[in-house]
């Protein structure tokens, strides 16, 4: 195509009539204009390197000839405020953080060049001279050492290896503080160093460990995700057909309701409990003197780890429970034993627990009946069990078809125990004041009750507690004695007492 001559015509237009356009010219002809006013240009410029000649102030000057150093002044402002711009980000970015992303990198202008920005306007750090990065030291050749004959240097020269061992510092893990000696020829000895990489890893398992005891808690109202995995693990085996929601939160415990399944063929109850021991420790610790003094569980529990003497808890509980079953005690029939959860039958009926002692409305025809049967209870647990309960009250007794059911038994301690009888002392004290408060006419006094139940005559005399109590500790000192004498077992403990299935502990 060399006519440029299509836009010439004058052409029907929608909008109106187009006036006549300017005459064609063809290409070459502008081809050849544009030429000549880059020659003339070009021309021009020597002129402007006349320091007599100002391009700004000559008239005769076209405006064009400045138009470089307008586009220079121009990209140079526009550099300026895109860094202004950048060290705003830059700020905003790393806000009041320690550690700072430097945005150096991306600049347009160069801080020397940018003769503008003020000192203390330039935050800004340049990355690549860091003076904390250790200098890598020297290197060992392949064959193990460097010089000839005198001047020989191994890789177990002290120095070359101290200054290796500085700079390995720089890969300890972030939050381990190094210091600044990094840029110094420091040269550390290898027992220095190997007893701070010692520290750091200590430090990092420690770290570690706080986590997982997090993780590990079993939380209020919730439970921790071993625990959850273990639930599952019975529901997905069948044991549980389905683990419905939260009986109760105690401080020691959770307790859920769940629907029973099968285990080993054997039908499980209908409905069952699950009883998770929580495994936050701080719980437990003033309850250690009912574990630790149990000879049943003495030897066990001075090599156990804290967490695991929680499942002792468990364990616990499910002896005392089957004891109490074969003596023919209502309580609930144990199902399984699993770490530190235990899964027996349910006190109640359709998801709705037996209310407690405490929480029911009795006729006083029966709460005398309720005060007789616990007397008898009583009696029960400590001459067919050789149990103490040592956390008997209302709140631990239900009331279920007509009858007083005993729970809570994972404190229960046997007679002997150094501390046993005022254990048991303390129940009575808790059953009497209940039914007397109850209006229970009969309910007899504290120290009369204690003597019932043990079947001992403590003179009561004038009712000084003081003076009971020096009896009841004079009683336990004189069995411990007995005991040292003749070997710890008065109360043999019943080999049937294992009896539900006891799931062998797989991990940890
Ligand atoms: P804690 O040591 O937390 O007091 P408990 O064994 O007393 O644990 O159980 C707490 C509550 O859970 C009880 O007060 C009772 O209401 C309910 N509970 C426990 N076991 C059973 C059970 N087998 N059947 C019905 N409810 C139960
Ligand atoms: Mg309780």
């Amino acid at each position: 195509m060399d006519q440029l001559g299509v836009a010439a015509q004058t052409q029907k237009s929608p909008w109106g009539s187009v006036g006549p356009a300017a005459p064609a010219c063809s290409l070459t002809e502008v081809m050849s204009e544009q030429l000549a006013r880059q020659l003339d240009e070009e021309n021009a410029f020597p002129a402007l390197s006349d320091p007599a000649v100002d391009p700004l102030r000559s008239e005769e000057a076209p405006d064009t000839t400045s138009d470089l150093m307008l586009a220079q002044m121009l990209q140079m402002q526009f550099d300026r405020e895109f860094d202004d711009q950048l060290r705003r980000e830059e700020k905003k970015f790393n806000g009041d953080s320690k550690v700072s992303i430097s945005f150096e990198n991306y600049r347009m202008v160069h801080p020397y060049e940018d003769s503008n920005s003020s000192e203390d306007e330039v935050d800004w750090q340049d990355t690549r001279l860091d003076p904390y990065r250790a200098d890598k030291p020297q290197t060992t050749p392949r064959r193990g050492f460097s010089g000839k004959g005198k001047n020989i240097t191994t890789k177990h020269d002290e120095d070359t290896c101290g200054r290796k061992n500085t700079a390995r510092m720089d890969n300890f893990a972030p939050e381990v503080h190094v210091g600044d000696g990094l840029g110094m020829d420091l040269k550390l000895s290898n027992q220095v160093f190997n007893s701070l990489k010692q520290h750091c890893y200590s430090e990092q398992r420690r770290s570690a460990r706080l986590h997982e005891k997090k993780e590990h808690s079993t939380a209020e109202q919730a439970v921790d995700p071993r625990t959850r995995l273990l639930m599952y693990k019975m529901v997905n085996a069948g044991v549980l057909e389905n683990i419905n929601g939260c009986i109760s939160t105690g401080k020691e415990s959770v307790v859920f309701h769940a629907d029973g399944g099968s285990l080993e063929e054997q039908p499980v109850p209908e409905e069952v409990v699950l009883k998770v021991f929580k495994t936050t420790l701080n719980e437990f610790k003033n309850r250690d003197r009912y574990i630790k003094d149990d000879y049943r569980f003495k030897d066990r529990f001075s090599k156990l780890n804290p967490r695991k003497v929680i499942r002792l808890w468990a364990e616990k509980e499910m002896h005392n429970l089957s004891r109490m079953k074969k003596a023919g005690i209502p309580c609930p029939d144990v199902v399984l034993l699993k770490k530190h959860i235990l899964v027996m039958s349910f006190i109640g009926k359709e998801h709705v627990p037996a209310p407690k002692l405490k929480d029911v409305t009795l006729g006083s025809e029966e709460m005398k009946e309720a005060y007789q049967q616990v007397l008898q209870l009583m009696q029960q647990l400590y001459q067919d069990c050789s149990l103490v309960h040592a956390d008997l009250s209302e709140y631990n007794m239900l009331w279920h078809q007509g009858k007083v059911w005993l729970i809570d038994v994972s404190q229960s301690v046997e007679p002997t125990h150094p501390h046993g009888l005022e254990f048991l002392f303390r129940d009575c004290r808790n059953v009497s004041t209940f039914f007397q408060k109850r209006g229970v006419s009969e309910a007899m006094s504290v120290y009369d009750l204690f003597n019932t139940v043990t079947g001992l005559n403590i003179p009561v005399g004038a009712e000084d507690e003081a003076l009971f109590m020096a009896e009841i500790e004079a009683l336990e000192k004189r069995n411990e004695d007995h005991i040292q004498k003749r070997g710890k077992k008065t109360f043999p403990m019943t080999s049937e007492d294992g009896g539900p299935p006891l799931e062998p502990d797989s991990d940890d």
